[in-house]
């Protein structure tokens, strides 16, 4: 690489890896969108950072990630030295750099931004997936065992990074899961069309090579009790997710036709998923099941966050004729990451702005014709401060379809096991862990913490595995174990 010099980021413009081209993903290929840098376009990538002495990229990251430590050291070539560094605030590095909205995120703190902000997630993935493909793998020989073992139900990204870190600090991590696969939404949620499901089966394999357990097709509450856990092991972490729809309410959602969201995507990871990093079918995988057959039809998607995005994207590679994301506010106020909005228009979606389902219709042998909506203008704020979408009278209409999908979005619930053993929660269903004279992240039973979208409510893989991280930490202090 020639010498760096201090407007480099103006010769070299921000480039994101080559993406599988336009014809194959409307064609119906699953294979993640973006493609790895090669060493040099990393390098030259990481070479725009201007080390500015604010990183205010780090601190807009919620794991704090020491990025321009670890572009320099991707300049100089020292990839395993990246990773390590990666890893010493992410315990899921690779994931991250490949679903993290790092527009909202670290790449839209950069101070390059307005020029093109440094591919950071594209590095983070570039960094990751090199080192463990070179066969590093973490170092954790200065590691003392304390003795102490510690339960984790959910392998989800806030059990993981919380078994991650248990490891780092010579607990016995044993992590309980209800499915076979580890990973949680990782999973079965978001599409091998963002994450190759070989990513999770690699991390799996990495983690068990730290020394954590899984113990997989486990339900707490239906095959171990809550009880038992905690009799058995030092301290129990909680990261069960969130899964409770967020219903609409609305009329005709049983009709024919009408999908819920996550069950539509788990049909499709299965079916596309399935390979370890060596192209060998993963266990589990095997009970494939039929896929809804789009080809023709016109889909109608309700929600514009990551959810309905990854729907309409679905949708698209099961070959629907016409795809509309139907969202009743503005673009602006989208929840949905800006990218993934702009692949998906980029693939064929239609997207109604400002359109508020009203109800679902059907015909005479309830199947579903279409979505009855009304169009809306943002008034006063509500009570999370964003602008309320109020209906315009008089602008009500049909919006044709043969499929809706319906992606509101999900929130916690607590399991009534949890609930039994005393552990608090807000009336929103998220369980209330830290703050007060506790622990952070410890719930109002000592013995049990909890971390991820089952506390913050539905949320980011990232801070997920944040909060499953610094559970971790206080766990250990709980258990007075030396930092
Ligand atoms: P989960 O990932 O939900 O994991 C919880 C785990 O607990 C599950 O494996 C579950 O089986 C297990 N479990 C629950 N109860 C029990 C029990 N009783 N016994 C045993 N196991 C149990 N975030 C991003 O950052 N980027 C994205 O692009 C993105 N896309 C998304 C797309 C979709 C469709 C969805 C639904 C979410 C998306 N998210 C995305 C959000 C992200 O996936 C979640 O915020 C994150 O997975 C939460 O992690 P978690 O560990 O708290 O929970
Ligand atoms: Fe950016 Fe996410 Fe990586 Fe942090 S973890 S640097 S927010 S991609």
């Amino acid at each position: 690489m020639s010498k760096k010099h201090v407007f480099q980021f103006l010769d070299l413009p921000r480039q994101m890896p080559q993406r599988i081209p336009l014809e194959l993903r409307t064609a119906g290929d699953w294979g993640e969108l973006y493609g790895r840098f090669g060493r040099e376009e990393a390098q030259y990538q990481a070479g725009r950072c201007l080390d500015c002495g604010n990183p205010y990229c780090s601190w807009k990251c919620p794991v704090h990630n020491a990025i321009p430590q670890w572009l320099q050291l991707v300049q100089e070539n020292r990839i395993e030295e990246a990773a390590a560094l990666c890893h010493s605030t992410n315990p899921l590095p690779e994931v991250c750099g490949r679903v993290c909205p790092q527009d909202r995120l670290c790449e839209g703190a950069c101070t390059l931004e307005p020029f093109g902000a440094v591919t950071i997630g594209a590095v983070e993935k570039f960094i990751t997936d090199t080192a463990l493909a070179n066969g590093w793998r973490p170092d954790l020989s200065d590691v003392v065992p304390t003795g102490k073992r510690v339960a984790v139900i959910g392998a989800g990204p806030a059990g993981l990074g919380c078994a991650d870190r248990l490891a780092r600090a010579g607990v016995q991590a044993v992590v309980f899961d209800r499915y076979e696969q580890i990973g949680g939404l990782l999973q079965f949620g978001i599409p091998s069309f963002k994450l190759d499901k070989s990513v999770i089966a690699r991390r799996r394999e990495v983690l068990e090579g730290m020394g954590v357990a899984f113990c997989l097709g486990v339900e707490i509450g239906r095959d171990v009790t809550l009880p038992q856990l905690l009799d058995e092991y030092d301290a129990v972490f909680v990261g069960t997710g969130a899964y409770r729809y967020t219903d609409g309410g609305l009329a005709g959602q049983d009709l024919d036709g009408v999908l819920p969201a996550l069950p539509f995507l788990v049909q499709n990871g299965r079916i596309v998923g399935g390979n370890d990093p060596w192209g060998r079918p993963i266990a589990g995988w095997e009970d494939r099941i039929q896929l809804p057959d789009l080809a023709g039809l016109r889909v109608v998607v309700l929600g514009g966050g990551d959810t309905g995005m990854d729907c309409v994207r679905s949708a698209i590679r099961l070959g629907a004729a016409r795809v509309t994301c139907a969202y009743r506010r503005d673009e602006a106020n989208m929840p949905g990451s800006a990218r993934e909005v702009a692949n998906a228009r980029e693939e064929g979606v239609r997207f109604l702005f400002n359109r508020q389902p009203l109800a679902i219709e059907g015909d005479a042998d309830g199947k579903v014709v279409g979505v009855r909506v009304v169009e809306t203008r943002l008034g006063e704020p509500d009570e999370h401060g964003r602008q309320r979408a109020e209906p315009v009278e008089g602008s009500e209409s049909l919006l044709e379809a043969d499929v809706v999908i319906i992606a509101f979005g999900f929130s916690p619930s607590v399991p009534r096991w949890l609930a039994e053993a005393g552990v608090e929660a807000t009336p929103n269903g998220r369980v209330v862990a830290g703050g007060d004279e506790r622990l952070p992240y410890q719930t109002t039973h000592p013995k049990l913490f909890a971390g991820g979208d089952c506390v913050r409510g539905a949320d980011l893989v990232v801070t997920a595995v944040a909060e499953g991280r610094d559970a971790a930490a206080s766990i250990a202090h709980w258990l007075r174990i030396p930092g």
